[in-house]
């Protein structure tokens, strides 16, 4: 079967994605007129984006900052619980059959939610290094989660999504060696597609790097 892409002109592309970044924008002065600071998680499956989600919003909290989550996915709401359980304000958004959250349902999911109190929000993307970076949702930062147990080349074998992150994360790397991956590596990769800026290294595990990658998020 053709994929979709395939079968839509290049233009009616072209207008879909058009439309995708004004929903972004809208989205983006919404959030910014409630005070609200924003980032969108992006990672293959098994990265460990809803436990460094976790990780960080725990680390927000005890500086006194209330965060919310958007759990995005195809279907079911496995994530979604376990914000709940982390006791994180928490909200399903199931794209149903699309690999990516876009604008629109971001959107829609933002008018459902209770932001009372709320001064940051994370956007868990669906486990997927392709298609989400031509679907910016309009938070301030996008960031992009791989561990090392995905090898040591994703960077050159999905340039986009880093091209299109304004923060890189390099997670469980307290298992680079059973893992065999170099960290090394994949930093030297990110380098060259983005000389200035660092791939950040991190471990929910042991708290390694937590602190960076907020500070890449909020500043
Ligand atoms: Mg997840
Ligand atoms: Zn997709």
């Amino acid at each position: 079967m053709p994929s979709v892409h395939k079968v839509t002109s290049i233009s009616m592309e072209k207008d879909f994605l058009a439309e995708n970044r004004h929903l972004a924008d809208h989205n983006h002065a919404k959030l910014r007129r409630a005070g609200i600071r924003s980032v969108d998680v992006m990672g293959s499956i098994g990265s460990g984006k809803t436990a460094m989600i976790i990780a960080l919003a725990k680390v927000l909290k005890k500086k006194g900052i209330e965060s919310a989550v958007i759990a995005g996915d195809v279907t079911g709401q496995d994530d979604y619980d376990r914000f709940r359980q982390a006791g994180i304000r928490a909200y399903n958004a199931n794209t149903g059959k699309e690999c990516h959250l876009d604008a629109n349902l971001v959107d829609r999911t933002i008018d459902a939610m209770d932001l009372n109190g709320i001064e940051f929000v994370f956007i868990e993307n669906v486990g997927n290094l392709v298609c989400p970076a031509d679907f910016p949702l309009g938070t301030d930062r996008r960031m992009v989660v791989i561990s090392v147990t995905e090898g040591d080349d994703m960077v050159r074998k999905h340039p986009m999504i880093f091209n299109g992150a304004d923060i890189a994360v390099l997670n469980k790397i307290d298992l680079a060696k059973i893992m065999e991956v170099d960290p090394a590596i994949l930093q030297r990769d990110y380098q060259r597609l983005r000389p200035d800026k660092e791939l950040l290294l991190s471990s929910v595990r042991t708290g390694e790097g937590l602190e960076a990658i907020l500070k890449a998020m909020i500043l």
